[in-house]
């Protein structure tokens, strides 16, 4: 006789009630027909999804969803949504457990709480903004907006951007490990994953950098455009600010002859970082506004649900770009009384952006490439046998 292997299921309302509010406030009309699961390109033929999400949300079972790396194998295309004859929308219910992730997962209660609700967005702000205020009132040249030729770092010297941004990137990562070893380990004990991590590793980051699996969408099909302009203009953005602190640092311990800062606009240097970062601006606010016209558009049913943390995201980044940019051409036009203003706001929005990263929608990319790996390690991400047309 086989042996039976006894399961405690727990269903929860309250936790069916949390999907609902975060946006799948469709999954109760879903009847289990399956068509999402067939549809779906991604999908495993092994236990496919989204169907098998959409019973266990229905009944509220947290401790399977929360531990299902297949919820993060799913990149909202919405091409299940299309397809579902009861319009359940499994594809903006798989978006609401996302979206309940960063909540759970998240290391500290009380960030958790700010992050969840706009009311608290003034707070969150307050925090970045008094502290740039404060290293400026410290640091900044006395008269800044008077000397020419017009320099933010006259304002807030590299050295005191450093000791604001370095603790919060460094806080911000400890967050984030923290996060994502819970996030591991809830894995593992559902599926446990034997092969090697580093072939798997670079399986997944291959993909994420070629966005293969994005490009399979059908509904959202323009998302992929979107989000590789913005994923790429952002890494380019990162290594203009790095390149930047990176070169001031190797004047200051005398590994180059020349400050960063004091170098015309002809030396090869400089272009460099320009051309990097004008790029890098241009295609980021390129594709955070196609995002925004996706989501808010005409089209915004195809895009999928729009939760806080997918517009907290949005806001903050898409200022920070902005103001970063304005700012730029406003130090070109030498118009200190506008510039030094707008660089703040840019600072103080960069700054969040980083410091919360681990508990905003940007831990997204933390989730869903520590899912692609394990599902690569336990042979989960593979092509499907039998695709849909
Ligand atoms: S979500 Fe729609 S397509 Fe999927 S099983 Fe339910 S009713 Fe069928
Ligand atoms: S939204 Fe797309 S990727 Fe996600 S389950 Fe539906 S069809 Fe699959």
């Amino acid at each position: 006789m086989e042996d039976i292997e006894a399961t405690t299921i727990r269903p929860s309302a309250g936790f069916a009630r949390r999907i609902i509010e975060n946006g799948g406030e469709t999954l109760k009309k879903c009847f289990q027909c399956g068509n999402c699961s067939v549809v779906c390109e991604i999908s495993p033929d092994n236990e496919p999804f989204p169907r098998k999400e959409m019973i266990w949300a229905q009944w509220g079972l947290k401790d399977k969803l929360l531990a299902d790396g297949d919820v993060w194998l799913c990149h909202q295309c919405n091409d299940c949504s299309t397809h579902c004859p009861r319009g359940a929308r499994p594809g903006d219910v798989m978006a609401a457990i996302r979206n309940i992730s960063f909540y759970q997962y998240s290391t500290s209660p009380v960030m958790a709480l700010l992050m969840s609700k706009p009311s608290y967005l003034a707070v969150l702000l307050l925090a970045p903004a008094a502290l740039i205020f404060g290293f400026i009132n410290i640091a900044a040249k006395k008269g800044f907006m008077d000397i020419k030729p017009m320099q933010y770092i006259n304002m807030m010297p590299e050295k005191a951007i450093d000791l604001a941004f370095i603790p919060a990137i460094i806080f911000s990562l400890g967050a984030a490990y923290l996060s994502v070893k819970s996030f591991w380990r809830a894995l593992n004990a559902n599926k446990p994953a034997s092969a090697p991590v580093m072939p798997a590793i670079i399986e997944a980051a291959i993909g994420v950098l070629r966005h293969e699996k994005l490009r399979k969408c059908i509904t959202n099909a323009p998302r992929a455009t979107s989000h590789l302009l913005t994923m790429y203009g952002f890494i380019a953005l990162m290594a203009t600010t790095s390149m930047v602190a990176m070169l001031y640092w190797a004047h200051v311990f005398g590994v180059i002859g020349f400050e960063y800062h004091e170098i015309g606009l002809s030396h090869p240097a400089r272009l460099v970082v320009k051309l990097v970062g004008n790029v890098g601006a241009i295609m980021a606010v390129t594709g955070v506004t196609l995002i925004i016209m996706r989501r808010y558009g005409a089209e915004g049913n195809k895009a999928g649900v729009t939760g806080y943390y997918d517009s907290h995201f949005i806001f903050i980044l898409y200022v920070a770009i902005i103001t970063g940019m304005l700012a730029e051409l406003f130090r070109v036009a030498d118009i200190p009384s506008l510039g030094f203003g707008v660089y703040y706001i840019h600072l103080v929005f960069v700054l969040s952006l980083l410091a919360y990263a681990p508990f905003s929608k940007f831990a997204h990319l933390l989730y869903r490439f520590t899912a692609l790996v394990h599902a690569k390690m336990t042979q989960r991400d593979r092509a499907r046998t039998t695709a849909a047309n």
